[in-house]
Order: C-alpha cells, then structure tokens, then sequence
C-alpha cells in the first residue's frame, strides 16, 4: 500500500533547485526544512552549484544541490511532504520549466522503481542533467543507478555549464 508509513527506512536524494528571489537562501532554506522533515532521519546535503538554465529562455542561474535522508513516509507522502515546502516558499507553477523559487524533485527512493501518475522514481531526467548527477556523485560516490555506476552516467551526461559554489 503506497499510502502507509512503512517501517523500514528508505534512502532518499532530493534535488533542489531555485533561481528566483535569492536562490541561495531559498535552497538554505528548503535544506532546514527538509533536515526537520517527519518520520526521517536527516544524512547529509550536497556543495552548492551554479548551473545554466534549460527550459524557457531569458531566466536566471540555478542554485543547485543534493540532500540525502532516510524516510519511512511512503512515496506519495514524501512528495506530498516536499509540494508543501515548496509551497511555504510561494513556489508558483506557470510553464514548464520556468524560473521557480523552490524545486524539490525526488531522484530516488532506495532502489524503487515507480510509475504512477504523480510519482516517476529514478526522476526520469536524472540522467540528463549534470546539476543533479554531479551533487550526487559528491555525496554518494558508489551510488548505482539501474545497475550503472554513477561515474559512469556523468561521462554520458549532455554538459551543461555547472560550478561548485563555495560556502
Ligand atoms: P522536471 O520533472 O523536469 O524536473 P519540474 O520539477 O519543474 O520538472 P514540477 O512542476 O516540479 O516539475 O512537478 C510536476 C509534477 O511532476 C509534480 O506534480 C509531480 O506529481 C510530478 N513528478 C513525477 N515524478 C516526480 C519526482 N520524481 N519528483 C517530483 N515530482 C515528480
Ligand atoms: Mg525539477
Ligand atoms: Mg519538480
């Protein structure tokens, strides 16, 4: 039942992103929230990026990390958890990939393979974007993702301009 709070603890990596009204306290603030989150166990948070954006022309910079903790909500509820952060920091949704205040996208649930209508678990782009697969690389270097080494997924990975921020 994909509703109920399981027992076991789960793994997770949360990417956050924002590239409006300063996007660094924006992701300092999401990392609070997310280290204060119910029914989890807080791990650890990627560096800070700095990534070009893809989507609509004409927006800012991101600020981008990766933060890892471990979870019994249940999928839906972990996205749930994560809309109302998003939404307590006036995340807006317009177009498609548009400037945002707060994204917070769930690339994996331990070794879950989801498909639903809200929830697609690896995150279906986690592949495509080096401003989530090179936070990650940071924080869990021996990570697999359907059987594929992390190391191995950034060298496929389209480049796209990325830079450590240091803080
Ligand atoms: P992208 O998916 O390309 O990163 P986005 O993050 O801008 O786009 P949102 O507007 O934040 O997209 O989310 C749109 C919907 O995506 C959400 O309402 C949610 O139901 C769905 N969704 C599907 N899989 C996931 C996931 N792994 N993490 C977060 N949301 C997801
Ligand atoms: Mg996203
Ligand atoms: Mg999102």
């Amino acid at each position: 039942m994909t509703l109920e709070i399981s027992n076991s603890l789960q793994t997770c990596y949360i990417g956050i992103g924002s590239n409006l009204a300063n996007p660094v306290a924006q992701v300092n603030a999401a990392i609070e929230k997310l280290q204060q989150l119910k029914n989890s166990r807080w791990r650890y948070v990627s560096a800070l990026y700095r990534s070009a954006p893809v989507g609509p022309a004409g927006q800012d910079d991101y600020i981008n990390a990766v933060a890892c903790f471990e979870t019994r909500l249940a999928p839906e509820q972990l996205l749930d958890a994560l809309q109302q952060i998003e939404n307590s920091q006036q995340r807006v949704r317009r177009e498609r990939w548009g400037a945002r205040t707060l994204d917070l996208d769930i690339l994996l649930i331990g070794e879950q393979l989801i498909d639903t209508s809200r929830l697609t678990i690896p995150h279906p782009y986690i592949t495509q974007r080096n401003f989530v697969l090179v936070p990650l690389a940071e924080i869990a270097p021996e990570l697999t993702i359907k059987g594929v080494p992390i190391g191995n997924l950034i060298k496929l990975c389209p480049v796209g301009a990325l830079e450590k921020i240091s803080i």
